[in-house]
Order: structure tokens, then C-alpha cells, then sequence
């Protein structure tokens, strides 16, 4: 019996990965589309044989050309259905929060069961993304549901990421609801940050390193250390916080770099002398720091990402490999590595061989004291691996 409505048929034998409950459907596993769907509007989804797979949402622009909503062949896609949705990630991340954490993801797309919708709160503050059809449709219901959840004073849009643009989506940025303060402020770990949630990355800080920084924190007393890629600063203050003896802070964004020196002003319990700033190229800089001697007792490397996706590893894996080559030349045996991979197209273990490589030729006898990955509020669904963006390692150098 054919479902009421728009819906997606698959061919025959393509309904594998949704009932494995990957939320993706790819056009090229759909045999035709009955009734006339517009962009982001819900769809049934049904095999070849009419049976129900999901409700979804509609990309016509995409070759992700559906991506699902609800596997429950009894539940509605309706406000109260979103309502549901945004409660329980919100409620999930209750914990995260507390004096010394203003900041936390609340809505971690697909893996939070709300594809293409990402929530970021700091303080009174929501940073939203929509970044696929389904969650645009929804976006006025969703953005509702969060300032009722969170009792937060305004949301502000960052749909301004390269995905929109394969799902036909025009950039978009701005305030959505409510107020938003002339400066957005957050704490993490005990320290205070100003986020520029306007101009900033993404949605203005890198709020998957959390746990990470908290790990280079208790790691950092009594070291010389280089933050390559610092952005605004977070891996430095958590170091200076965690009693590192000095500081050397690289990013090529002078902005950031801007924003990083105010950070640390804002927090007067750290020692500010023992900070250096360095606008420069982290390719040109580790080579040039290796040629003046300079050696640390603890290198943080988080690049941008290098591989959006597999498309990408190759290039992106010499990328890594290098960078790390350098870093592991400028510790001291002893000396701590903590490196990471944004890059969706690479994962954990093809960056532990290329970080394996890269201490080869770099003649540096090493091994992992601990692996990391995105924190809590940024959960993977194990339905959906490609939700595991964020890996790293900490590697000591012990010769
Ligand atoms: N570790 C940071 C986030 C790093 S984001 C944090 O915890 O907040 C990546 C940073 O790399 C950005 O700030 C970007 O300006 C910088 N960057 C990109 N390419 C670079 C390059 N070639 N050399 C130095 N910095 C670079």
C-alpha cells in the first residue's frame, strides 16, 4: 500500500544503510519520486515494494538527496516533533554547564537525530546553523524550540558554511530571534573568552576541544610550549593555566591573533608575561624555528581541516605529515605532542600511520599516551561514523 503524500522509492535492494538507521539516501539508490516534493519538504520513504523505510526531509539540489528524519512509521514531522528533538540534546548537555562551562553544542546535527542542524550556546547566546534542506524548512520551528529549552536571550545565524551550496542554499547570516550583546562571553575551564560570533570560524570557537584542552592543561606544568594554529588562543590560556613556563602562540589570521591577546587580558589570574604572540605561516614556522634551535617541551598542532573529504586525503595526508615531522623535531626527548585532524576525510587510523610516518623520518621514537576525539556535547551516532570528524593523539617523544 502506498504511503499518503510525497514519497522517495528506493530500488530494489538500496534500503541497507536506513535500516542500519544511517539517516543519508543517496540519488543514486533512488528508483523515482512520487508527487512533487519542494526543497526541505518532508517525504515518506518507502523500498521497492511500498514498504515504509522513514520520513525525510527533500534535497532535490543534493546528492544527498533525502536525509531522514524519523525511522517511526507513527510519528509526525511537526513543531512538536522538533520541540522533541531540540528538548532531549538539550537536556543531554544539562551537565556540561555550570560556573566554570557557559558554553556547550546543543544540536549536533545527525547525530542528535536533527540532520543538518547545528546549535552552539554561549551563555545567553545561541550560534545556529542550517546546513541541508530539511533543517532550512524547519529553521523558524527549530530556532522556537531552542530559546524555549535554553531561556537564552537571542540566536544569532551562522548558515554561512560551503555545504549550503550543494544543497541550492544561499549563505545566510545574521540575528534570527530575540538580542544578542555586542560581546558574546563565555567560560571554559574557569576561563573567560570573548567569542566573535559574527566573524569568527564556524560558529566562533572551537567548542570540540574542550576536553582536549582540559587534557593539555593538566599536561602543561613546567613546560616551554608552541601552539601552532592557535586561533583565539584556547590551547594557549589552558596551558599558562595549567603552569607551562612560557608560551609561543602562531596563527596566520592577525584577527585571531587579535582576539587571543584579548582573551588573555580578560583573565588576570594568568601570567600574561610568560604569553608570545607570532602572526606566520605554520609550514614556514616550524622550519624556521627548527633552523633558529629552538626546542619545547610540548607542541599543541590543530590545523584547519585539510580533507573536507576522502577526496582530499591524499594531499591532506602530506599536509599532516609534515607538519608533524617539524613539530616532533622541536621537542625535547620527553616532550609531549598533542595533534589533531579535523578532516572528515581522514580517519583515526590513517592519521596514527600518517603521524607513524611522519616520527620515522623525523627520527623520533615515540608513543601514544592517549587518543582523543571531539567532547561529549559533540556526539557520533553509531549509526553515523561520519559524524567522528575530530581525532588526535598525545605522543611522547622518548628519544
Ligand atoms: N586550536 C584552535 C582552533 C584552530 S582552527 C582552538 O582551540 O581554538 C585553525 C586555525 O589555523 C585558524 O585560526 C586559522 O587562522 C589557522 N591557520 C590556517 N592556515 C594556517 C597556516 N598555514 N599557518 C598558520 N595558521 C593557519
Amino acid at each position: 500500500m502506498p504511503i499518503d503524500g510525497p514519497a522517495v522509492v528506493l530500488k530494489p535492494g538500496r534500503e541497507k544503510a536506513l535500516l542500519h538507521r544511517h539517516p543519508w539516501l543517496f540519488s543514486g539508490g533512488i528508483d523515482h519520486v512520487r508527487g512533487d516534493p519542494a526543497s526541505g519538504e518532508t517525504v515518506a520513504v518507502e523500498n521497492a515494494d511500498g514498504g515504509f523505510l522513514c520520513r525525510a526531509a527533500y534535497s532535490p539540489a543534493s546528492q544527498i538527496r533525502a536525509r531522514a528524519w524519523s525511522f517511526d512509521p507513527a510519528e509526525t514531522v511537526d513543531a512538536a516533533f522538533f520541540e522533541r528533538r531540540v528538548n532531549t540534546a538539550v537536556a543531554a548537555r544539562q551537565s556540561m554547564l555550570d560556573g566554570q562551562h557557559t558554553a556547550c553544542r546543543l544540536i549536533h546535527g545527525e547525530s542528535d537525530g536533527l540532520p543538518g542542524v547545528i546549535a552552539d550556546r554561549y551563555g545567553d547566546t545561541l550560534v545556529v546553523q542550517f546546513t541541508a534542506a530539511g533543517a532550512e524548512h524547519w529553521r523558524a520551528t527549530i530556532v522556537q524550540a531552542l530559546l524555549a529549552a535554553t531561556g537564552a536571550k537571542g540566536a544569532y545565524e551562522r548558515s554561512d558554511a560551503d555545504v549550503r551550496t550543494l544543497e541550492g542554499l544561499p549563505p545566510r547570516t545574521g540575528l534570527v530571534a530575540g538580542q544578542v550583546p555586542d560581546e558574546v562571553l563565555m567560560i571554559e575551564d574557569g576561563i573567560r573568552y570573548r567569542v566573535d560570533i559574527a566573524a569568527g570560524q564556524k560558529t566562533g570557537f572551537f567548542l570540540d576541544q574542550r576536553e582536549n584542552r582540559a587534557a593539555v592543561r593538566s599536561y602543561a606544568a613546567n613546560r616551554a610550549v608552541l601552539n601552532m594554529f592557535c586561533y583565539t588562543g584556547a590551547f594557549s590560556l589552558a596551558a599558562l593555566n595549567g603552569g607551562a613556563t612560557e608560551v609561543l602562540s602562531i596563527d596566520s589570521s592577525t584577527e585571531a591573533l587579535a582576539l587571543a591577546r584579548e582573551n588573555l587580558q580578560r583573565n588576570p589570574q594568568l601570567p600574561a608575561e610568560r604569553a608570545q604572540w607570532r602572526a606566520a605561516d605554520a609550514f614556514q614556522e616550524l622550519r624556521r624555528l627548527r633552523d633558529a634551535g629552538q626546542q619545547f617541551d610540548m607542541v599543541v598542532l590543530d590545523p584547519p581541516k585539510f580533507a573536507p573529504t576522502a577526496h582530499h586525503a591524499e594531499r591532506a595526508a602530506r599536509a599532516y605529515k609534515d607538519i608533524n615531522l617539524w613539530a616532533l623535531k622541536l621537542l625535547r626527548p620527553g616532550g609531549l605532542l598533542a595533534t589533531f585532524s579535523c578532516s572528515g576525510g581522514i580517519d583515526a587510523a590513517l592519521f596514527r600511520k600518517i603521524i607513524a610516518g611522519a616520527a620515522v623520518d623525523a627520527r623520533a621514537q615515540c608513543v601514544v599516551m592517549r587518543a582523543f576525539a571531539a567532547s561529549a556535547d559533540h556526539p557520533v551516532a553509531l549509526a553515523f561514523p561520519e559524524g567522528e570528524y575530530l581525532k588526535g593523539l598525545l605522543l611522547r617523544r622518548i628519544a
